[in-house]
């Protein structure tokens, strides 16, 4: 059996744009040639937006000077349209069941690839301790005693149900062998706990990433999403700093994190 106790969150996917065809696309409406037309220079996640919402008016090479007035002024107007063209993809593993109910209820403007309990074997019991009984906090032994021992029970249980469910299903009623061993694996999860570990492939643009780094790594959110809400928000940070630069994050006196933005739901 394995304990985890943080997510690895690997960026994985991220915007580029095609430099050549936008500067035919400049050269074929007559506008001014880059840099004029795009003051985001190499940060192509800020050009992309940029580009798109220098669109909308036709201003290539007119208007703000400045990418980062540009972009705040768009932050604070909610023009939140043309943040839905810059996607960011991320793996995302060492996380609980529970964690990803709750992440998979953000619905606008993210994809989701999630592994497959009914394809996937769970006999190893992998499980993720809830941060408030990590090791690394005091006089959590007791607690994490009951927690252990619940996880190792329900672990347990899943393989004898694994194991009765081979002898009790005959194989004359199912088509082919993966069709049986997916009926036997989507019974035995049944006793698997919220704590079970998984693994997710998560795309999202920048509006629907605000917006639950916004909720999720609030005050109010539970401590295991709102870590991994924050982990993301330190990686886009450092890729896009334009895009997330107004969240601010803070230590709180019970260990944890939070985090705020300046311009709230764009
Ligand atoms: C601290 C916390 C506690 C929570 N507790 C519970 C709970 O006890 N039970 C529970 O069921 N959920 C709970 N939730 C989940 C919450 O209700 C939302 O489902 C979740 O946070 C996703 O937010 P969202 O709908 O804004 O996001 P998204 O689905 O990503 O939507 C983003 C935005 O798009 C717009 N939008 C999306 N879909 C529609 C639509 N169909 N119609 C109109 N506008 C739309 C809305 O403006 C929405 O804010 C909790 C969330 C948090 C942060």
């Amino acid at each position: 059996m394995v304990f985890k106790e943080n997510p690895s969150v690997y960026l994985v996917t991220k915007p580029a744009i095609n430099w050549s065809q936008i500067a035919n696309f400049f050269i074929d409406e007559n506008v001014p040639p880059i840099p004029d037309s795009v003051r985001a220079g190499n940060d192509e996640s800020a050009a992309v937006i940029e580009i798109s919402a220098r669109m909308c008016y036709m201003s290539y090479g007119r208007g703000r000077r400045d990418i980062t007035d540009f972009i705040n002024n768009l932050l604070s107007s909610k023009d939140g349209s043309v943040f839905e063209h810059v996607n960011y993809g991320f793996i995302i593993t060492g996380v609980s069941r529970s964690l990803t109910h709750e992440l998979v209820r953000h619905r606008a403007g993210f994809a989701y690839s999630q592994r497959s309990q009914r394809y996937v074997d769970e006999t190893e019991g992998t499980f993720v301790i809830p941060p408030a009984l990590s090791t690394t906090r005091d006089a959590t032994e007791a607690a994490r005693k009951v927690l252990d021992d619940a996880l190792i029970h329900a672990s347990e249980s899943y393989v004898e149900l694994v194991n009765a469910l081979e002898k009790s299903l005959p194989k004359s009623i199912f088509e082919t062998n993966t069709d049986r061993r997916k009926a036997i694996r989507q019974a035995a999860r049944s006793v698997l706990p919220n704590a079970t570990e998984t693994k997710i492939f998560v795309t999202a643009n920048v509006r629907a990433l605000r917006h639950f780094i916004e909720m999720r790594g609030a005050i109010f959110a539970d401590w295991e999403i709102r870590f991994l809400a924050i982990e993301i928000l330190k990686l886009l940070q450092e890729e896009a700093p334009l895009l997330f630069g107004d969240f601010v994050v803070e230590d709180l006196g019970d260990g944890t994190q939070i985090t705020y933005p300046k311009y709230s739901k764009v």
